[in-house]
């Protein structure tokens, strides 16, 4: 099995490529994400020097926070990434990858601000709102 990934927005300007393993997928409740993503985040991470990005001219960046930025298509609109300001990674929509991605869910966080018109009963761990192992806005 190789690590590398692939992956791209809906109409192909922005495609990626990352080596290594990836982390767990982690499902992000919060307002910010809900508002942004019309549901919720489902994100892996990659260290930056992981991962190629080709058609960045493509990516729009939203600073949602002085924490983070978040990319996503300006033509086509696909969320892509969520870049934490002062971190060496990326996180990475987990929709974004084609398939088959091998990636695993790994928790729920922010699940005190989900959405009330869904449940969550898969089972993975549920966070109020983060964990230490997971840095995020405050
Ligand atoms: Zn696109
Ligand atoms: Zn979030």
């Amino acid at each position: 099995m190789s690590d590398n990934h692939q992956g791209s927005c809906l109409c192909g300007a922005v495609r990626f490529r990352t080596s290594g393993t990836l982390r767990g997928v982690v499902y992000c409740h919060c307002s910010q994400c809900r508002k942004q993503s019309g549901h919720f985040y489902a994100a892996t991470n990659v260290a930056d020097p992981d991962i190629v990005i080709d058609g960045t001219e493509s990516i729009t960046w939203y600073e949602a926070s002085s924490f983070a930025k978040r990319g996503f298509c300006k033509t086509c609109g696909s969320l892509l990434f969520w870049k934490p300001r002062d971190d060496a990674y990326i996180s990475v929509l987990a929709g974004s990858f084609d398939t088959p991605t091998a990636l695993k869910g790994e928790c729920h966080i922010f699940v005190g601000d989900k959405g009330d018109y869904y449940s969550i009963d898969d089972g993975l761990p549920q966070f109020e709102k983060s964990t230490p192992s997971i840095p995020v806005a405050e």
